[in-house]
This record gives C-alpha cells, sequence and structure tokens, in this order.
C-alpha cells in the first residue's frame, strides 16, 4: 500500500550485521501525525532483507469505539435502573416487613387487638402478615382464657376461704362452748377438703390441656369401664329415682389409655347425667365400636342445655345458671374434656335445649394385641 503518509513511522529494530537470527514479530506502533495506530509485521532476513508489512487499525478502532460507547452507556443506564428498580423493590417489601415491625411495637405496648393489614407487596409478606395475626389470635385467645381463669380462680377459692373465715369468726364470738367449736373444725376440714380438691383438680386440667400429664397407658376395656360405672351409680340412681339403663355389646372395646383417669371421665358424666336428672327420669350408658374409634354415650332425660351455653360447658369453672342450686365445682367437664383431648379423642355434648342431654365421647380404638390374649388358642 501506499505507505506515503506513514513517513513518520519508525525504522525497526533490527539484529545487528552478521547475525544469523530469524525474525517474525507482531507489532502495534503510534505513527506520529495519524490518529490510530499502526499493526506492522517484520519478517526476516529472506535473502538478506527484511519485510515490513503494515495496516493502519482505524476500522477497528471506529468499531471498538463504538462498540465501547454503546456498552458502557447501556451498562449506566443498566445500574441506574437496576438500583432504582432494586429499590424500589426493597422499599415496598420492607414496607410489609415494617407494619409487622410496627404491630409488634404496639403489642409491646399490651395492644393485643391490632391486626397486621396484609397488602400487595408479594406472596412472603402477605403470608408473614397472616402468619402473625394467627399468632396474634392464638395469643390474645390465651391471654384472655388466662384472665378468665384467674378470675375464676380468685372467686370460686374466696367463696370456701370466706365461709371458713365466717365460721371460725362465729365460734370465736359465740362463747366457749366446745361443741361448738368441735362442729367449727369439722365444718372447716369439710370445705379445706373440697378446697384441695378443686386446686388439684384445676392442676390436673392444667397438666392434661398442657400435655404434661404422666398418663399410665395401657389397653383399656371401655366397656368394662361403663359396667362399674353403672355398678357405682346404681344405687345414688335408685334412691333419686332415676332408672340407669346400659346398652353395651358382648365382647370388650380396647382402647390405649389411662385407666383410672378413663374412669374418672365416665364417672364425671354419669354423675352429671344422675345429679341433673329429676326423679322419674332415665339416664342411659351405651357404648359401641365403630370404624377406628369406640363411641361412648351418656343420654339423659334431665332439663338440658340451653343453646348458648352448649359451647361454654366445657370451660373451666362454667356453671349453667339452671345448675346452680346443685351442689358442684363447674370443672367435671373441663377435666373430662382435657383427659379425652390427651388421649387423642374428642368429646361432644348436644341438648335439644329443653329436655334431655347427651354426652358422646370418641376415643381411638386400641388395634394391638389386647391383654391376656398373646397366648390362647
Ligand atoms: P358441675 O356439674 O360441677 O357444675 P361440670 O363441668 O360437670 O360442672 O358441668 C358444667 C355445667 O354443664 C353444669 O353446671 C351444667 O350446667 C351443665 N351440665 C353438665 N352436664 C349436664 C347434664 N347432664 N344435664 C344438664 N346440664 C349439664
Amino acid at each position: 500500500s501506499d505507505l506515503g503518509p506513514w513517513r513518520a513511522l519508525p525504522p525497526p529494530a533490527l539484529p545487528g550485521v552478521g547475525s544469523s537470527e530469524t525474525v517474525k514479530r507482531f507489532q502495534t506502533v503510534s505513527v506520529p501525525g495519524h490518529p490510530f495506530p499502526v499493526r506492522t509485521i517484520l519478517k526476516g532476513p529472506l535473502r538478506g532483507r527484511f519485510l515490513e508489512l503494515g495496516t493502519t487499525l482505524a476500522q477497528s478502532e471506529v468499531l471498538m469505539e463504538g462498540f465501547r460507547r454503546t456498552v458502557g452507556t447501556a451498562l449506566a443506564l443498566m445500574l441506574v435502573g437496576g438500583g432504582l428498580v432494586g429499590w424500589g423493590l426493597a422499599r415496598r417489601a420492607m414496607a410489609g416487613v415494617e407494619r409487622v415491625t410496627q404491630a409488634a411495637r404496639r403489642i409491646a405496648h399490651g395492644d393485643l387487638s391490632r391486626r397486621v393489614q396484609p397488602g400487595r407487596e408479594g406472596q412472603e409478606i402477605v403470608d408473614l402478615a397472616v402468619a402473625f395475626n394467627r399468632m396474634l389470635e392464638r395469643i390474645q385467645a390465651l391471654v384472655q382464657e388466662l384472665k378468665e381463669v384467674t378470675d375464676n380462680i380468685a372467686h370460686d377459692l374466696r367463696s370456701p376461704l370466706t365461709r371458713i373465715r365466717g365460721m371460725a369468726e362465729t365460734t370465736l364470738t359465740g362463747g366457749e362452748d366446745l361443741a361448738a367449736y368441735r362442729e367449727m373444725a369439722a365444718a372447716v376440714i369439710e370445705e379445706s377438703d373440697r378446697l384441695v380438691q378443686t386446686i388439684n383438680t384445676m392442676l390436673e386440667i392444667a397438666q392434661a390441656d398442657a400435655g404434661v400429664a404422666p398418663l399410665c397407658m395401657s389397653p383399656v376395656d371401655m366397656g368394662g369401664i361403663i359396667e362399674e360405672a353403672r355398678d357405682l351409680f346404681l344405687p345414688a340412681a335408685e334412691e333419686k329415682g332415676v332408672v340407669l339403663e346400659s346398652a353395651l355389646p358382648d365382647g370388650p372395646l380396647w382402647v390405649r389409655g389411662d385407666q383410672a383417669r378413663l374412669q374418672r371421665v365416665v364417672a364425671n358424666l354419669l354423675d352429671n347425667a344422675v345429679k341433673y336428672t329429676p326423679s322419674g327420669g332415665t339416664v342411659r350408658l351405651a357404648a359401641r365400636a365403630a370404624d377406628e374409634e369406640v363411641l361412648v354415650e351418656v343420654t339423659d332425660t334431665g332439663p338440658g342445655i340451653a343453646e348458648a351455653d352448649l359451647p361454654k360447658i366445657f370451660d373451666r369453672f362454667f356453671r349453667g345458671d339452671k345448675s346452680r342450686t346443685t351442689p358442684g365445682s363447674g370443672l367435671g367437664l373441663s377435666l373430662a374434656r382435657a383427659v379425652v383431648r390427651a388421649h387423642g379423642g374428642s368429646i361432644e355434648a348436644a341438648s335439644s335445649g329443653t329436655r334431655g342431654s347427651r354426652f358422646t365421647l370418641r376415643l381411638p380404638r386400641h388395634t394391638g394385641t389386647p391383654p391376656g390374649t398373646a397366648f390362647s388358642t
């Protein structure tokens, strides 16, 4: 090519005269007066001469410059745009977290009624808000229950203590009659026993509810428990003029459970049925196996349970208005429910509201080998 414009190209460095060294060298050099670098190749010696070829890098430099500019602009735009979008997204996500944080702060100040509004920040934040609200509902229900239980405990312990104090005071101010003192001591013992009984039942319920009750599990025949309970309550029922009936299948009804506690559950249900059924009424005990469950039913022809009371009768210390004249602590059904739940079962009550109630107990059926059958032929 015409090397005219490249006169200023510096002469290449060649091996000294007499050297046998051959040269093959690529070089990129800048030529004064030429705006672009030049790429050269030097080869030799070929018959005593060196050959230098060169080409300007103008075309590739222009291309590279355009490329650099385009990529640089795109990169800058991506950085700015990505930063802005990221900032926006983070702000949106954090807004949800911020609302949860604020709700947590309000709760820390005792306002359990607040809830986090699920916004539109994304599914994860909505899930967080929903889970947080559910946790709040549970805590609020527990606090409310705790408050009611505390109120009830205070009320139910205060009454017997006031009675004990009243008896002691009356005896003290009544003179020095030894018989009166004896009578007072006997009454104090009776009241104290009842108090201790109430406290023990409360502890039992709390333990069973919390799942820490020491249950002595073994295969238990519910049919046998019902027969024993029927025999135990028969004299009291007869005395009251209440008919006690039972309907049981021929074979045993195995469940896995704590015999003593299950006996107590059946006794509590039967005690209530006989207690609330007036003379001339009937109490019916029935049990049967159904699929994976053993069902126990205690039905009576008593006054029934008001519809509004039905959801509350299993609460601690709840006593129906009609039952206030009958002795009781309001803990029997709570204990029954806590024990049955600890056994993986359920208990429910049904009533027309004016006549008769039915309590249904469901316990998981024991399908393993019942005791005493391991070596039978
Ligand atoms: P208590 O019998 O000591 O009052 P429970 O916990 O056993 O306590 O029962 C709670 C309430 O449920 C009773 O006060 C009563 O109002 C109602 N109840 C329970 N069983 C019956 C029943 N068989 N018939 C009518 N009401 C019942």
